[in-house]
C-alpha cells in the first residue's frame, strides 16, 4: 500500500536534524535564517540517550513546554549579551516576572518595590499580599530603606520605571539590602544598555515585547539569572506552569534581533527631535527622560549607567490644550498601550493604564489627564513632529 507516512519516515531517518539544519532535500545554498522546528516532543533513540537527556536537561530538549530547539538558540543569544549568564525565555514580560516571583516567594518573605512601575507586577504583589499575607512595601525614598533586615527579602526595581524613566541606584540598594534577591526589570533599557554589566543584582528581567520584538508581533520575556543558583528553580517554574515562549515567537524574536541596532539607532535619532521639540514648545510644561529634564537630577546616575535613555518619553501640556480632541487627528502616530516599535504611539496614562481611577487617585501617582507617554518610532522624523504639532495644536 502506497502510504505517505512511510514515505516521509523513510525521508526523515536518512537526515540527521540538527540544529540549523533540518531540510530533508538536499540543496546547495545554506539558509541564511535559522531554521524552525516546531516540534512538541523529541524522540529519542535508545533508553541510554534518553538517560543522556537527564544528565543534561537544561542544556537539551525533549519536551517544548520544558525547552525546544529555536527556545535554546534564543537562550544562547541573550546569554552571550548578557556575559554568558543562563538565560531563560518566557511568553510575555509578565510571564517572565510571575515565574520568578512564584519560584521565590515564600510565606516569611517580604516585598520591596520602588515608586510607580508597571501596574501588573504591582497586581501580582498585592495578589501575595492579599491571598498570603505576604509583605509589600513601597519605596519611594532610598532613606526608607535604612535599618530593614533584608533576609527573606525579594526586591523588584524597574529602571527606568514607567512612567516617568526615572532611574533607581541599583547599588545604593544592594548597598542598603546586603541580604535581599534583587530582581531588575530593564524592559525600558533595551538590550547591552548597561555600564555596569548589573553587578550587584541576582535577576535581570525584559519584556521582548517593546524594543526587542519591535513590531508589535509578538509577546516575549527573558530572565538572566546572575545568580545561577536561581537557575534551576525558575526553569521547573516555567517548566511545571508553562511560562516558555512559543516557537513562533521564538523565530520571530531571532528575526527582530537582528535589526535591533538599526531601530534603536533610528528611534534615538528620532527622538532628539523629538526631545527638542518639546522643549521648545510653549505648551509644553514639564518633560520626563532619563537623566534629563524633570530628571536632569538624576543625570550622573544616568551617565555612569547607560549609553542612551531610550525611545519613550512622558510630557505634561498645559490647560489650554484639547488633548483629547487632538489626539483624533493623528496621521501616522497610533494611540495604543506598548512602546519601543518602529510605530510610534502615544498614551494617556490615566486613560490607558489607569482608566476609571479618580483624578485625585492618578495625582497620587502624579498622573494626570494632561500626561502622555510617547514613543518614538522609525517613522520619517517630519511624520513624528507633524502629529505632535496636532497633539500640541501648534502651526
Ligand atoms: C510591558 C512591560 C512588562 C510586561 O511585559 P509583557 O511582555 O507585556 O508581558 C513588564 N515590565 C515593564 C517595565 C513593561 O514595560
Amino acid at each position: 500500500m502506497n502510504s505517505v507516512t512511510q514515505v516521509i519516515n523513510e525521508a526523515h531517518l536518512s537526515t540527521n536534524s540538527t540544529l540549523g539544519k533540518c531540510a530533508e532535500i538536499e540543496v546547495y545554498g545554506e539558509p541564511l535564517n535559522p531554521s524552525i522546528n516546531y516540534s512538541s516532543a523529541y524522540a529519542f533513540k535508545s533508553i541510554e540517550e534518553l538517560g543522556a537527556y537527564h544528565d543534561n536537561k537544561f542544556d537539551s530538549v525533549r519536551y517544548t513546554r520544558d525547552s525546544s530547539l529555536i527556545v535554546r538558540q534564543l537562550e544562547h543569544y541573550f546569554s552571550l549579551m548578557h556575559g554568558k549568564q543562563p538565560a531563560l525565555m518566557f511568553n510575555s514580560g509578565m510571564g517572565a516576572i510571575s515565574a520568578c516571583f512564584s519560584a521565590l516567594v515564600t510565606s516569611k518573605s517580604r516585598i520591596i518595590a520602588f515608586g510607580s512601575f508597571y501596574r501588573k507586577s504591582l497586581s501580582i504583589f498585592q495578589g501575595y499580599q492579599k491571598n498570603f499575607g505576604v509583605e509589600y512595601i513601597n519605596v519611594t525614598n532610598l532613606d526608607e530603606l535604612n535599618n530593614l533586615n533584608s533576609e527573606d527579602t525579594l526586591v523588584l526595581i524597574e529602571s527606568p520605571s514607567n512612567p516617568f524613566l526615572e532611574l533607581v541606584d541599583v547599588q545604593a540598594v544592594r548597598t542598603a539590602l546586603p541580604d535581599a534577591s534583587i530582581i531588575l526589570d530593564t524592559t525600558f533599557q533595551g538590550l547591552l544598555n548597561s555600564k555596569s554589566g548589573y553587578q550587584g543584582v541576582d535577576i535581570v528581567l525584559a519584556s521582548c515585547t517593546k524594543y526587542i520584538g519591535g513590531h508589535n508581533d509578538l509577546l516575549a520575556g527573558y530572565v538572566i539569572c546572575q545568580n545561577q543558583s536561581m537557575y534551576s528553580k525558575i526553569w521547573d517554574e516555567r517548566s511545571m506552569r508553562g511560562g516558555i515562549i512559543d516557537n513562533q515567537s521564538a523565530y520571530l524574536l531571532l528575526r527582530s534581533l537582528r535589526t535591533y541596532d538599526l531601530r534603536v539607532n533610528k528611534t534615538l535619532e528620532n527622538m532628539s527631535y523629538v526631545l527638542k521639540f518639546l522643549d521648545d514648545s510653549p505648551v509644553v510644561e514639564n518633560i520626563y527622560y532619563p537623566g534629563q529634564y524633570e530628571n536632569a537630577a538624576q543625570s550622573v546616575l544616568f551617565e555612569s549607567e547607560h549609553y542612551h535613555g531610550g525611545g519613550v518619553v512622558t510630557f505634561r501640556v498645559s490647560e489650554s490644550v484639547p488633548l483629547n480632541k487632538n489626539l483624533e487627528t493623528l496621521c501616522s502616530t497610533k494611540m495604543a498601550p506598548s512602546f519601543g516599535s518602529v510605530d510610534s504611539l502615544v498614551e494617556i496614562p490615566m486613560y490607558m493604564s489607569h482608566w476609571g481611577k479618580t483624578l485625585a487617585d492618578v495625582k497620587k501617582l502624579g498622573l494626570d489627564e494632561r500626561t502622555v507617554r510617547f514613543s518614538v518610532g522609525n517613522e520619517p522624523i517630519q511624520y513624528i513632529l507633524n502629529d505632535l504639532m496636532k497633539l500640541l495644536n501648534e502651526k
